[in-house]
């Protein structure tokens, strides 16, 4: 397909967050009587998927401590819930499950959870969470847990199946997806509004704004727009904290035992929530030898040909070579035997499940801020930045609320995630969890 000359609203990147907000501008500019799908292109230098989203657990959960996450995410879990099918989302809850040091951070969340109306049940004591667990998974054993947050909303998609189901969404709407075309160079006007795009086929001119949502391309385009790649932090006690890296890569660690997926079920057959269990307990291997003796963590669902999940990922650094994507770097060889472990820890019927792991690439890297929360901002005077810091596959809601901003409305539920909090020191609380994004 020829590349138009010019596009009133260009989004670059054909993710969860760029699809989604093409999806729902055009909604909204067909309902203020603004324009349609027509007016809007989504450039994509590989095709949609191919990013993050495409490769992303597909976990979908509302256990964040910051409050600002739990109410973007609420606003998030609705958006999946509108078109269970479409989205290929697998409504199955998720369940949360943490030792003491864990505790109080969980009984937060679940306060905040019935402030806001979002369905979970908490359950704290470790015999009272044993309980809890074998009413639901008899073979449960793990050790050292005083802590369970069950969310009974939320769950997983399947991930390339919700991307396609939002480009059916866009190209419904009229929205033209291009795939193929990459973005190379932005051209600026003198305010800083930039007026074209150059990407590897022709020159776009963007006629009204420019979303972009690289994902893991983020600093690539922070430098397109001439932003530094190091800033200072003002924390919420008023010390600043200098020079600080703004983007961060991470490895993320996953993978899969190839099992009849019915043998991961409830006690009475239905579909098990995801599972995300941190513990202190040490940790060995079924043959005995100790894995970790520290706190460790692994999360699991139940996938179309197994069991799928992932542990803690690793620093990768402010450096590395992104394409083809996913690259996959850093990957602590003992990965799959300490996971196997943990699903052994956690349910007896994983036992002797190692020789069941699948050698395939699995996991790939993300771009973290600098304080490992999205940025969802104006960068320039029409550049608006969908930033999620590896939080955002199950953020689909978004685009929703992007789409809005667009249109000149306020969204109370992204003003948290502006770049100025940095400067501010308006910075998010932090968690007890191990995780960069919990
Ligand atoms: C292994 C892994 C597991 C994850 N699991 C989960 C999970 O369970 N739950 C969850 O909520 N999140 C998860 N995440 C995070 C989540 O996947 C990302 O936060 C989210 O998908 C980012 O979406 P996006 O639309 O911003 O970016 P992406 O999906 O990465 O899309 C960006 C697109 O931009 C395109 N692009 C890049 N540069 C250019 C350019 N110059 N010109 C044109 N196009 C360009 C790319 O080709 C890509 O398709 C996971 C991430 C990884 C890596």
């Amino acid at each position: 397909m020829a590349l138009p000359a010019r596009s009133s609203y260009v989004v670059v990147g054909a993710g969860i967050h760029g699809l989604s907000t093409g999806y729902h501008l055009a909604q909204e500019l067909e309902a203020r009587g603004l324009g349609s799908g027509a007016d809007i292109i989504v450039l994509d230098k590989t095709g949609p998927g191919a990013g993050a989203s495409g490769i992303a657990c597909g976990v979908v959960r509302n256990n964040y401590f910051q409050p600002a996450m739990s109410e973007l995410m609420q606003a998030c879990v609705e958006v999946w819930e509108s078109d269970p099918a479409a989205y290929a989302y697998n409504p199955v809850g998720y369940m949360a499950l943490g030792p003491e040091a864990q505790e109080a951070d969980l009984v937060e969340v679940h306060e905040r959870h019935e402030r806001i109306g979002y369905r979970s049940t908490m359950v704290t004591g470790e015999a009272q969470v044993d309980s809890y667990m074998k009413a639901l998974f008899p073979d449960w054993r793990a050790k050292g847990v005083t802590a369970c947050l069950h969310e009974h909303q939320g769950g997983f998609a399947f991930n390339m199946a919700s991307v396609m189901g939002l480009v059916g969404k866009c190209e419904a709407e009229g929205v033209t997806i291009l795939s193929g075309v990459e973005v190379t160079e932005l051209e600026f006007a003198g305010d800083d509004s930039v007026k074209a795009v150059i990407t590897n086929k022709a020159k776009i001119e963007v006629g009204e704004q420019l979303v972009i949502a690289p994902g893991p391309w983020a600093k690539q385009f922070w430098a397109l727009l001439g932003l530094p790649d190091h800033i200072d932090v003002r924390t919420p006690s008023g010390e600043v904290v200098l020079d600080r890296p703004m983007w961060t890569y991470w490895n993320l660690q996953e993978g899969e035992i190839t099992v009849d997926p019915s043998m991961f079920c409830l006690a009475d057959g239905g579909a098990p929530p995801v599972i995300h269990l941190d513990t202190d307990a040490p940790l060995y291997a079924d043959e005995g030898q100790l894995i970790t003796d520290e706190l460790w963590g692994i999360y699991y669902k139940r996938d179309r040909h197994g069991v799928q999940g992932g542990a803690s990922p690793l620093v990768v650094g402010e450096e590395i070579e992104l394409d083809p994507y996913p690259s996959t770097t850093n990957v602590d060889p003992g990965y799959p035997d300490m996971w196997c472990a943990a699903l052994s820890h956690a349910m007896s019927r994983f036992e002797g499940c190692r020789p069941l792991y699948k050698i395939a690439r699995s996991g790939g890297v993300g771009a973290f801020t600098v304080d490992n929360f999205p940025v969802f901002d104006y960068m320039r005077p029409n550049v608006y930045a969908v930033l999620d810091s590896n939080h955002g596959y199950k953020m689909i809601g978004v685009g929703r609320e992007v789409a809005k901003v667009l249109l000149g409305d306020h969204s109370s539920l992204l003003y948290p995630f502006r770049y100025e909090r940095f400067a501010t020191g308006d910075l998010h609380p932090v968690s007890h969890s191990p995780y960069p994004w919990s």
